[in-house]
């Protein structure tokens, strides 16, 4: 349930409300909107009185939100979420580009990289350090000797940085170091790893389950926002089905519909969903064609010789062509494109 705050109400009167809401047991969460202040009732375990908070001063209206994720819901919050990173902003009228290699491999390999996508087209960079394996026998990630490097190619570009936090264990050392923590898709319903992602002042950017309905991806960033942190951008990597042509299925229409339901942004990775080079730019083109706020590349310079999805890196070139391509895409309907 939502507490509909007038645009006149002051300070006190909001929290004349929240004070009525705990007095219940239940938990208040005020959303500043675009006008207006509402109020998000969280934890009750059945319909709640709204004649409770009716007859309160200031309250306007006091609406049911129906979905089971209420404070991603755009019900609760119809403005657009807005991320600041550094310089560079997710989730207003713009197209954000990440871009770097599956993994980071070393210092000088992550730092020439990062020039390169720099140069072609990417706001923010990109590279594992800790990496969600199939097999236990391949390469890992450098761990903590992978983050330096990506504090360092923050420090050498200007570039904001992400990573994934692959477990609980790490995030500490994880969020300490990078500017985005992401949630891998294996990791999306580790729901003790969502808590913490919470309880972070960083950024989080959680990836949609390679099995995972959209209802389950949006209850798994509600996780998230519960726990306080509000700041979660989205991301469709592609689902399993039964095509073999590709890695996976880029679910393209879950963008318009996620859009619709959530105020979050919502990007996308068509590297994890083609896992092969020459699906990922059309895969690109056609994400920004259906409105997402921008794009997760991998991109290598030698991805014959990566340490791991090599064959789904983009060459620094094609990457410069892709980035060219969709900024033209979205100048059709977003109104600050970056390149
Ligand atoms: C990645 O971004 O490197 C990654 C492992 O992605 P996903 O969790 O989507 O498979
Ligand atoms: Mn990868």
């Amino acid at each position: 349930m939502l507490v509909v705050m007038k645009k006149s109400a002051i300070a006190s009167e909001i929290e004349a409300v929240v004070d009525a809401i705990e007095a219940k047991g239940l938990t208040a969460r005020p959303i500043p909107g675009g006008d207006r202040v509402a109020i998000c009732i969280l934890h009750n375990r059945g319909p709640v009185d709204a004649s409770l908070f009716m007859q309160m001063p200031a309250v306007q209206e006091v609406i049911a939100v129906t979905r089971p994720y209420k404070l991603v819901s755009r019900e609760s919050r119809p403005i657009n979420t807005v991320i600041e990173v550094g310089q560079v902003v997710v989730g207003k009228d713009n197209l954000v580009i990440m871009a770097g290699p599956c993994a980071v491999e070393s210092e000088s390999g992550a730092l020439e990289i990062a020039r390169m996508v720099k140069e072609r087209g990417a706001q923010i960079f990109r590279g594992g350090a800790y990496k969600p394996r199939t097999s236990p026998y391949a390469f890992q990630g450098l761990g903590e000797e992978g983050l330096k490097v990506l504090a360092k190619v923050r420090s050498e570009t200007g570039m904001p940085v992400i990573t994934e936090a692959i477990d609980h264990e790490v995030f500490d050392v994880v969020e300490h170091y990078v500017d985005i923590v992401q949630i891998g898709a294996r990791n999306m319903q580790n729901f003790s790893l969502l808590r913490r992602a919470g309880k972070s002042k960083k950024p989080v950017l959680l990836k949609r389950g390679m099995a995972a309905t959209i209802e389950e991806w949006l209850m798994a960033a509600e996780y998230i926002m519960e726990g306080g942190n509000e700041q979660v951008i989205l991301c469709e990597r592609g689902v399993r089905t039964f095509a073999n042509h590709s890695r996976n299925t880029l679910d393209l229409s879950a963008v318009p519909v996620v859009k619709q339901e959530s105020h979050l942004p919502v990007i996308v990775d068509p590297s994890h969903a083609a896992g092969f080079r020459d699906q990922v730019v059309p895969l690109a083109r056609a994400s920004v064609a259906v409105g997402c706020d921008g794009l997760i590349v991998e991109v290598h310079n030698k991805p014959a010789k990566a340490l791991s999805d090599g064959a789904q890196s983009l060459y620094p070139d094609q990457f410069r062509d892709m980035c060219r391509q969709v900024e033209a895409i979205a100048s059709v309907y977003k109104t600050s494109v970056n390149c």
